[in-house]
């Protein structure tokens, strides 16, 4: 059975000592998140997943979900159970607002837990998560009669809720879905279609699900600009809030797929069924865009989370498999074996793995602080400033960090050797449990047009010369210390690469488009590392000044310092590659036509 355990202590750390919430207490919703009370429900939160979402997570990925002949989906054995003590524990309410029942926390600690959850148990993680998306989309362009008809009780988390995007025939160019809603006269719409792959689209965790779904109204435009969002609940809701009769959706079947068993992808039928605008006709793929938004950091964390499960299993078995000796002679010789953890091999992935998990999980709790920001701050100037950085960065969160998240998982399972193959020590759930993290919610090559294709140039790419400001500054500043000199200089050269390739698409895009869509994801796993970076600058010197405070943790500080100088020397021999490929446009990546791409 493979063990989790949850990172309070390096939770804490991001939290306390590097985005420091504290400092931001004058800012709504910030003033109670004081160290006492955030340390408290990092605890509480650690202790809830450990002990009653992971025991669910092998055992939930080999019974999978079940359609019954009445057309009814059941969760895995254990789920039902364990949902009811998270709505109980209020896990799901903790950064929702308080205007609806939530406790109106920072993004911060809702990021936290919904991490806590995907590293224990993904599949199950995304029942609330998608939840959290719908959620966002009502609370910003849903009218007030729906927000208090259906907030509250998805808030509390007595409903869930789905994202219905996708149809048979298309994925990520949205603009050609079917599914229409024809207007009715009592205002509300008939919704007829397919959508497929629906994440939690049906189940038996709550009462009732709201469905939001993507249709075109008659005489929509044939392109994105022609698609509009409605609330289809499984059960109509009665104007006292009661439930009414059950809506013309059903659940076609469950996917069979490759991991995240327990949770039922499905494909959902809506039969006339009916449903109500949210915001405005066409207008929907803006409201849309505040549903994946949202769910792309989501995503972007399962990518830490599958990374982090499959660390802690990998070094585990590394302290504990013996096979070999040292290569500087034996560590052991009253064995008859070392331990593998012995092999600077072993040691390259436990360390490539550890740096990228703490580096990312700053990355992602930075992150979620710049959501929070973006709304809160307390002038126009740092809200815009919030606002740029996370929307540049939000693409590279779930691109980068779900490629990672994959690789590391593939790199514990190595680890395992043989046995890593082998179902029931559970390392290959990871990786099959990891790899869908870089399909969904628009894929990463999707993700990486998104940063290179429309990010960088938004407002005169202000959001890029903002992160590279950022970055000068800090580095300029970093002389206190060898190793955070070292890191200093690596991360100023390494932005010298992204800026370098940054320069290279203002000059070579607009003459042939292909050069961006060719170098496009090199330009995100670029920008992924030197993201990266930037998040182990500042551990490095919150590292470094604790130890020379003479912090009683010294090892822990020492970690972090080491895996600074990991990433300073071995993430960053990518960059000029990665530069180069940019820089190498797309004359040989365009150069066969189909016929000549088969191998004869
Ligand atoms: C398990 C699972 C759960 C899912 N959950 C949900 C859900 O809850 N709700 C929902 O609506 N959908 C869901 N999806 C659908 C998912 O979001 C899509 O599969 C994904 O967005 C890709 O769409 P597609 O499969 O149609 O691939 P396609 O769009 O056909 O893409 C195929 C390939 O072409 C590339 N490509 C396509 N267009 C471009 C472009 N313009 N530029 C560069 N490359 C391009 C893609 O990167 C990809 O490699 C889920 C899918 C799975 C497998």
């Amino acid at each position: 059975m493979p063990i989790y355990n949850a990172p309070t202590r390096d939770t804490r750390f991001v939290v306390n000592e590097l985005i420091r919430l504290e400092s931001y207490g004058n800012l709504p919703g910030f003033e109670s998140a004081t160290p006492d009370m955030t340390d408290a429900i990092i605890e509480e939160a650690g202790r809830f997943v450990s002990e009653v979402i992971a025991p669910l997570n092998l055992s939930g990925d080999k019974e999978g979900c079940t359609r019954h002949p009445d057309g009814s989906v059941t969760t895995p054995t254990g789920f039902k159970d364990a949902y009811r003590q998270y709505v109980e524990g209020g896990w799901g309410t903790l950064s929702a607002p308080e205007e609806f029942g939530g406790q109106g926390l920072p993004h911060v600690m809702g990021f936290i837990m919904e991490k806590y959850l995907a590293t224990a148990n993904q599949a199950f993680a995304m029942y609330p998560g998608l939840a959290n998306g719908a959620i966002s989309a009502i609370r910003a362009k849903g009218s007030p009669e729906q927000q208090t008809m259906y907030l509250p009780k998805m808030v509390s988390g007595e409903w869930l809720g789905t994202m219905n995007l996708t149809e048979p025939h298309c994925g990520t160019d949205l603009g050609m879905i079917r599914t229409r809603a024809e207007p009715q006269a009592d205002g509300s719409y008939a919704i007829t279609g397919t959508k497929i792959f629906i994440s939690a689209g049906d189940h038996d965790l709550t009462e009732n699900i709201i469905h939001l779904v993507l249709a075109k109204t008659p005489g929509a435009p044939e392109s994105s600009k022609g698609i509009s969002l409605f609330i289809v609940p499984k059960f109509i809701v009665n104007a006292d809030g009661s439930l009414g009769e059950k809506n013309g959706v059903s659940v076609g079947s469950i996917e069979e797929k490759m991991g995240i068993h327990g949770n039922a992808t499905c494909v959902m039928n809506y039969d006339g069924a009916k449903g109500w605008l949210v915001g405005e006709e066409n207008k929907g793929l803006a409201a849309m865009f505040i549903m994946m938004n949202a769910a792309r950091l989501g995503v972007g964390m399962q990518g830490l989370a599958q990374a982090e499960v499959a660390y802690q299993n990998g070094l585990a078995y590394a302290i504990d498999r013996r096979q070999g000796r040292a290569l500087t002679g034996p560590a052991d010789p009253q064995a008859k074996a070392d331990p593998i953890i012995v092999h600077p091999d072993v040691r390259r992935m436990l360390m490539d793995a550890k740096t990228f998990i703490e580096g990312m999980r700053a990355l992602c709790l930075w992150g979620a602080l710049q959501v929070d920001l973006s709304h809160k701050a307390a002038t126009a100037e740092e809200r815009e400033m919030a606002d740029d950085l996370i929307s540049l960065l939000t693409p590279v969160i779930k691109g980068y960090g779900t490629d990672m998240g994959y690789k590391v998982a593939t790199d514990m399972q190595q680890i395992w050797g043989g046995h890593g193959y082998i179902a029931e020590n559970g390392m290959e759930q990871f990786v099959r449990d990891a790899r869908i993290a870089m399909i969904y919610e628009g894929t990463n090559g999707v993700q990486a047009m998104d940063l290179a294709g429309r990010k960088l140039a938004l407002n005169g790419g202000r959001a890029v010369q903002a992160l590279f400001a950022l970055i000068d500054a800090e580095c300029a500043e970093a002389t206190s210390d060898e190793t955070v000199k070292l890191v200093a200089e690596r991360l100023g050269k390494t932005a010298g690469e992204m800026k370098a390739a940054t320069m290279w698409f203002m000059q070579n895009a607009m003459a042939n488009p292909n050069n961006l869509g060719a170098g496009a994801y090199a330009y995100m796993t670029l920008t992924g590392i030197v993201s990266l970076g930037l998040m182990w600058l500042r551990m490095a010197k919150v590292a470094a000044a604790a130890i020379a405070d003479g912090a009683e943790d010294k090892a822990f500080y020492e970690a972090k310092l080491a895996c600074a100088r990991h990433w300073a020397t071995r993430y960053t021999t990518e960059a000029g590659a990665l530069r180069r490929q940019v820089e190498a446009g797309c004359e040989t990546i365009m150069a066969l036509t189909p016929e000549q791409l088969a191998i004869a």
